[in-house]
């Protein structure tokens, strides 16, 4: 069993300062690294944004000895981490695909040397399944220096949830091999259901043994709206118009800015018409670059990387959904759903990588009832190719959800968005979306945008229009 690792609240405070080089707690945070280091299990679920990486990287180089184990789904979400903290000075490591045999030997030394020298080691839940990683793991338990299993991006672990992914599922036995080692699981989204299985399969024990931090995921930087439209309307031309306007007023109000320096992030359903939309942006002189699965790596690795470092001609990147996990990008001020997303969660995750600075930026989506006919049909396509399983009936109810928060005029985004992940807290919207802004024009716009195409909607619900109609990412 782990020694007993004393730590004061002291050291708490001065290794944020020194380490993480931050100057206060936020939100939940603190609760969350004293649980952690009572040696609790934990289930924390928190906006996107908010510092769940600080709960569970903090109490590890606290310590005063022993390994956290991360499990993470992606490569990249690893390799930021890794790279963060060693450059903070803190002994990270992963075990991925892309490391070398001499680094892996290394780290596989370090592990059985009785004294290991790595604080928090980066795994993918598939390495988890291997018989040498878990020898190694049982190794240093019975030193005495497994200190915490960190489970990120819980939801991977339902089949109610998306991203759903096998290897999450066996993550079981960390509590039936070493039941006195602490859990942390952490996710941004997860609803009540999602939630359960998280704690079920994991097998938490109950309260107050697990101690669950949910905090409210709402965002009120945000300002949730959504735009009713149909095949009349001139999407492209309204986007450059608001864009426009945008660059104009910051132009005016910031002299020596360069005017364009205005950071967003449009995503649509497919290659061609990211290819299209930021080519069209481009002709309008506005800085646009597509970036989906179909581009080579160094192209998608050139875009990304001058986007984030906002480079001239980078304001703007149009996305598929192959864009965005992992990226952390602090002054995006727009993300834009030039159609309707496949999943609640996915919606929610994209606008999400907006306002990370905690400053106001704008989401809005674009719905239209062809978009909801052609998505919904694909969707109930996909699901009925096989057996009903808990993942496809799921597919099937978030996007019914998502296409009723965009039918619904009357309650606000920020409340529906809370509803639907079943937070405790309601949120406070203060006017940041366009229902409690404006409710009436709200049903106005809808009624307006929506009236033209409604007959049509009776052939495209056979979905016939939709045949060889695909998703890319
Ligand atoms: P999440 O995993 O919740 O989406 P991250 O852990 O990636 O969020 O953190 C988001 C950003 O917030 C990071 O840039 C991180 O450095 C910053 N951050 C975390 N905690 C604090 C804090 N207490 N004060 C200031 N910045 C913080």
């Amino acid at each position: 069993p782990p020694k007993r690792k004393f730590t004061s609240t002291a050291d708490i405070d001065v290794t944020l300062r020194q380490v993480f080089k931050k100057d206060s707690f936020r939100s939940v945070q603190r609760q969350v690294i004293e649980a952690a280091l009572e040696g609790r299990d934990v289930y924390l679920q928190a906006s996107t944004g908010m510092g769940k990486s600080l709960t569970f990287q903090l109490p590890a180089v606290v310590a005063s000895s022993g390994v956290t184990v991360v499990i993470s789904p992606l490569l990249s979400i690893m390799a930021n981490q890794v790279e963060a903290l060693v450059a903070a000075g803190v002994k990270a490591a992963k075990l991925d695909s892309t490391i070398s045999r001499e680094e892996r030997a290394e780290i596989f030394k370090d592990l059985e040397s009785g004294r290991p020298t790595v604080r928090l080691l980066y795994v993918t839940p598939e390495l988890c399944e291997t018989p040498g990683f878990r020898a190694k793991l049982k190794w240093i338990y019975k030193q005495g220096e497994l200190n915490r299993f960190v489970v990120d991006e819980a939801h991977c672990i339902s089949e109610w949830g998306h991203d759903f992914r096998g290897a999450f599922k066996k993550l079981y036995w960390f509590k039936t091999e070493f039941p006195t080692v602490p859990v942390m699981a952490v996710t941004a989204t997860a609803n009540k259901r999602v939630r359960d299985d998280i704690v079920k399969i994991l097998r938490l024990p109950p309260a107050p043994k697990l101690q669950m931090f949910l905090s409210s995921t709402s965002r009120t930087n945000l300002h949730y709206e959504i735009r009713y439209t149909n095949q009349d309307t001139p999407l492209l031309d309204n986007v450059i118009q608001w864009l426009k306007g945008v660059y104009k007023r910051r132009k005016s109000r910031v002299p020596n800015e360069r005017p364009t320096a205005v950071s967003g992030l449009i995503y649509c359903q497919r290659r061609q018409t990211c290819e299209e939309v930021a080519k069209d942006l481009r002709s309008a002189g506005i800085g646009a670059r597509p970036y989906h699965a179909a581009l080579e790596n160094h192209e998608k690795a050139d875009t990304t990387t001058n986007w984030l470092l906002d480079k001239p001609g980078y304001d703007i990147i149009v996305a598929t959904t192959a864009f965005g996990m992992g990226i952390d990008k602090p002054n995006v001020r727009f993300v834009f759903h030039w159609e309707l997303p496949k999943s609640f969660e996915g919606y929610y995750q994209e606008a999400g990588r907006g306002g990370r600075d905690g400053n106001s930026a704008r989401c809005i989506l674009f719905y239209s009832r062809e978009a909801r006919d052609r998505t919904g049909w694909l969707i109930s396509k996909e699901a009925s190719k096989s057996e009903p399983t808990a993942e496809s009936q799921s597919k099937v109810a978030s996007f019914q959800a998502l296409v009723k928060y965009c039918e619904d005029t009357n309650t606000c985004r920020h409340r529906a968005i809370s509803n639907y992940f079943g937070d405790t807290e309601p949120p406070v919207c203060d006017y940041a979306c366009d229902v409690c802004k404006d409710r009436n024009s709200v049903a106005q716009a809808k009624r307006n945008g929506l009236a033209a195409e409604e007959w049509i909607s009776t052939q495209r619900e056979s979905g016939s229009l939709y045949n060889g109609y695909v998703y890319d990412d």
